[in-house]
């Protein structure tokens, strides 16, 4: 399958929805071809939860079909192992070191473990791996040499060994609330004023630099004594430095939008004045029963428990196929609520999908196609064209579905030809664009396979010892379960009822 040749033909047709403007606008990179995107990364200061992954696999979505229309992309998603404080006001305890302290290690022994989790469960979901994934405190020169252009700015003041971004002034001439659509005058007026702990001249001020108690153990050096970086500003060096001062894609979950991201651009634009990103993309948040996935609540199933089924809230476990064929079933702007019905109900659509797919090799060649299969095609790239719209292009693969159906009874015909390029297009649509993959079902088939293996010889021997009773129960409670049993001359068969 060669990637859209519609792009080179016909110029680019996809449209992303760009929540700096509210809208979706016709995506043109800032150089042909090519496509700078940043995403987000984890903190890694515990187990990456379900939450966590549906963020990042909306944007391996993003990153899958950019690819498949022809980009060369550059996707950095970075790292944050320091500098992220447990409350987003600029306090509490780094959540590393904290980690580090109630366990009793090193905070790069911390950094490791799930850092490590996070590249395995990702992995697990098939998620491609970014072209550089740099960390926070990789880039320690880089934050520093950031901070003092905004000091030099005049957009930044020292206090105290902490640096602090002047929120108020750069606010007189530039909006700083652009992004989540907030003005600065309800910010201050909504805040709670000030603890007495806090240095800074007002709280909408944010830390670009926090000077390091004794007590702290991540603290490096700089012009303002030994310290750390504030949060927001490892991803504004990181993207600058990998992708430049203007670059095409942005992305994170929702709740990164504010202050996060605002922080970003007001960083951005203080030193360089021109805004550092075309397109911010939020991807929205998972819940679970209805509520927001959180582990304080204890309102979260983490990946494993998933997969191996250890946990009270599912019924069974799932493999990383259907959990992500789950996620892409919505759309990444939509809140997506996880259950165990609704993954029931994946596991059977995903497995519907696939048996479709896997007749369209065997399908009978005609002379003439009867329907034109460009259409059906073209329906793919419409959906994903529109804002990467995987619910409607998971619709337009069943309607697929249904023809390779038509095309089996005979009501509709193809060449061979178009058989084959069917075959194509939906492979590279299912498992390069979706990522989803045979593997994980395949051996879930194998046991399944066993299974019915069972059954079926133990329904052999009733109806060898004429228990058509149980014969027939066999078959009967099958059946109701969506399997089907099937006897010929070769034996006894199932075959997964769509
Ligand atoms: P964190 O490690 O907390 O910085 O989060 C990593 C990424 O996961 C960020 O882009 C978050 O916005 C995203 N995220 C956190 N919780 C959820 C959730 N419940 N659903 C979807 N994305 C989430
Ligand atoms: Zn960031």
């Amino acid at each position: 399958m060669t990637p859209r040749s519609k792009m080179n033909e016909t110029g680019a047709s996809l449209r992303i929805y760009n929540s700096l403007s509210g809208k979706k606008e016709l995506f043109t990179p800032i150089e042909a071809q090519q496509v700078g995107m940043y995403v987000c990364g984890p903190t890694v200061y515990s187990n990456v939860h379900l939450g966590n992954c549906r963020t990042f696999i909306s944007f391996d979505l993003v990153y899958r079909y950019l690819k498949h229309l022809g980009y060369k992309v550059r996707y950095v998603r970075n790292i944050t192992d320091a500098g992220h404080l447990e409350h987003d006001a600029d306090e509490g305890e780094d959540r590393i070191a904290k980690k580090a302290r109630l366990e009793r290690i090193e905070p790069m022994e911390v950094v490791q473990r799930y850092t490590v989790d996070f590249h395995k469960t990702l992995a697990a979901f098939n998620t491609l791996p970014p072209s550089i994934e740099p960390t926070a405190t990789g880039h320690i020169i880089e934050q520093i040499e950031i901070v003092k252009k905004i000091i030099d700015a005049g957009l930044a003041y020292e206090i105290g060994g902490s640096v602090y971004f002047d929120v108020a002034k750069y606010n007189t001439t530039k909006h700083y609330g652009v992004l989540s659509g907030r003005k600065l005058e309800d910010m201050i007026h909504n805040t709670r004023a000030l603890s007495g702990q806090s240095d800074k001249k007002t709280p909408q001020d944010f830390a670009l630099w926090k000077k390091a108690e004794p007590q702290h153990i991540m603290r490096w050096p700089s012009p303002w004594g030994d310290g750390f970086p504030g949060w927001h500003l490892e991803c504004t060096a990181m993207s600058a430095k990998y992708l430049g001062e203007q670059f095409d894609i942005h992305g994170g979950g929702m709740d990164l939008k504010f202050p996060h991201h605002e922080c970003e651009i007001a960083q951005a634009e203080a030193i360089n004045n021109k805004k550092p990103v075309n397109i911010w993309m939020h991807a929205n948040m998972l819940t679970l029963n209805g509520k927001k996935m959180a582990k304080s609540t204890g309102n979260n199933i983490l990946p494993n428990e998933l997969f191996d089924g250890s946990t009270e809230l599912l019924s069974k476990a799932f493999t990383p196929d259907v959990a992500r064929f789950f996620m892409l079933q919505a759309h990444y702007r939509s809140m997506l609520d996880l259950s165990d019905d609704a993954l029931l109900a994946a596991e059977k659509g995903y497995a519907r999908l696939k048996e479709g797919i896997s007749r369209i090799e065997q399908l009978p060649e005609s002379q003439q196609s009867s329907v034109s299969l460009d259409s059906y095609i073209a329906s793919y790239y419409r959906a994903m064209d529109d804002d990467f719209n995987s619910p409607i292009l998971i619709a337009a693969l069943f309607e697929s579905i249904k023809l390779v159906h038509l095309v089996e009874k005979g009501t509709e015909t193809l060449t061979k030809a178009d058989i084959q390029k069917l075959q194509e297009t939906v492979h590279a649509f299912v498992y390069d664009v979706l990522g989803l993959t045979l593997t994980s079902t395949n051996e879930q088939n194998s046991y399944l396979d066993s299974a019915l293996d069972v059954l079926i010889e133990l329904r052999e021997q009733a109806r060898a010892n004429k228990d058509f009773v149980t014969s027939d129960q066999i078959r009967d409670q099958l059946l109701a379960k969506g399997i089907q049993l099937k006897d010929d001359k070769d034996g006894t068969s199932y075959t997964l009822m769509s």
